[in-house]
């Protein structure tokens, strides 16, 4: 089965109960026992959620993995992960994630006794050199949030796996699925912000993690019961209903970020395009070798600051200026004090995140009106 079909048809057989077509949304906390440990799977929906099940289901296909498991956010799925490491062990972080997973890391599990290393993505070697007897994870995102640099998955892979014990988790969430597949690459562990393209709505927070390793899907499926960071029954629905589109809006976020992401290498007040699905984006051989396509981030740094960007973002119509991406509506977000407001500023610059930033999230309009739009405001 190809990926469009799956993500309409696994995990979402007619319900054998009724023969409703569409999964239903299962409210119920608690599942009737016909004797003492007889059921059929479910006994309390912290636990285990038929409309969830769905869900994590359908999303082990796409990823091209044996399990998936479901979470309240992005972030409940990235301390899950956390919660594989014991106070006193180590993990190398690549230093261009998601604000909210340094805050999480620097800012949190820190205080629990758990030691990060930040190195550069983008030189598998600075992962080597950071290696230590106590490291049990190296986790990476790619492409990264917001400057989209592209990291070597497999080059990371065999720096991590050099060293028994220590696993390699990708943060899939900008490529989604349907471009990229860090599993297939050697990865142990895939994570999501499902918040993100996998919705595709902007209506419904979730997140979640996949594997093909049974023990570690056992190990953080004890983790999602007993910390209990699990998505509601209709957020499941609402995520399952955005993926069966996954296919189709991915193709046109890929293209329609393409049109804008080479219109704006054209202007004459913006610095620097990035895009990795442009020839001149440092890392485009590496995505062109481990993507499928390039999605619908594109960052752009303008030439006059943050006073430019102020002007910028006030004239924008089509393009909202909110937090988030991913969703069919475009979005323009100012990551220096939105995304990544929790990274000190000196520690910002140096991943590019400057004053003069804009983060685009392109969506599925009609790529002339967003073209208009930018080249009003710009002008
Ligand atoms: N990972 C990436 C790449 C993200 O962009 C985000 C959120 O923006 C997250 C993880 C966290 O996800 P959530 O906001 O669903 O908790």
């Amino acid at each position: 089965m190809k990926f469009a079909t799956k993500a309409i048809h696994v995990g979402q057989a007619p319900d054998p109960s009724t023969g409703s077509t569409i999964i239903p949304i299962h409210l119920s906390t608690t599942y009737t026992q016909a004797g003492i440990g007889q059921h059929k799977g479910f006994e309390y929906s912290r636990a285990g959620n038929p409309t969830r099940a769905a869900l994590e289901t359908c999303l082990a296909a796409l990823e091209g993995a044996q399990h998936a498991l479901a979470f309240g956010s992005g972030c409940a799925a990235t301390a899950a992960v956390t919660h594989l490491l014991k106070a006193g062990e180590h993990a190398v972080v690549s230093s261009e994630v998601y604000g909210g997973t340094y805050r999480l890391f620097e800012l949190l599990m820190k205080d629990h006794g758990l030691a990060f290393t930040w190195v550069r993505g983008t030189d598998p070697t600075a992962f080597a050199a950071a290696l230590r007897p106590n490291t049990r994870l190296v986790w990476i995102e790619t492409p990264t949030n917001p400057t989209l640099s592209v990291i070597d998955i497999q080059a990371v892979v065999e720096v991590a796996h050099g060293q028994s014990g220590v696993l390699t988790v990708v943060d899939n969430t900008f490529a989604t699925p349907y471009f990229q597949s860090p599993l297939a690459l050697g990865a142990d562990l895939v994570v999501h912000s499902s918040t993100k393209y996998l919705g595709g709505h902007s209506d419904v927070v979730g997140g979640c993690l996949m594997t093909n390793q049974q023990a570690l899907r056992d190990r953080l499926h004890f983790v999602q019961k007993s910390s209990g960071g699990v998505p509601s029954p209709f957020d499941c629905w609402l995520t399952l209903r955005g993926i069966k589109t996954l296919a189709l809006r991915m193709d046109r976020h890929h293209t329609n970020a393409s049109q804008i992401a080479t219109w704006l290498t054209a202007q004459s007040g913006v610095r620097t395009v990035y895009f990795p699905g442009l020839p001149t984006h440092p890392g485009h051989a590496v995505a062109t070798r481990q993507m499928r396509g390039f999605a619908g981030m594109v960052s752009f740094e303008l030439a006059g600051g943050r006073s430019t960007v102020e002007r910028m973002v006030t004239r924008l119509h089509t393009f909202a200026l909110a937090e988030s991406l991913g969703g069919v509506e475009s979005l323009c977000c100012y990551p220096a004090t939105m995304t990544h407001a929790a990274i000190p500023a000196k520690d910002r610059e140096a991943i590019g995140i400057t004053d003069g930033l804009l983060r685009l999230s392109v969506g599925i309009e009609d790529v002339d009106d967003l073209l208009a739009d930018l080249e009003q405001a710009l002008g």
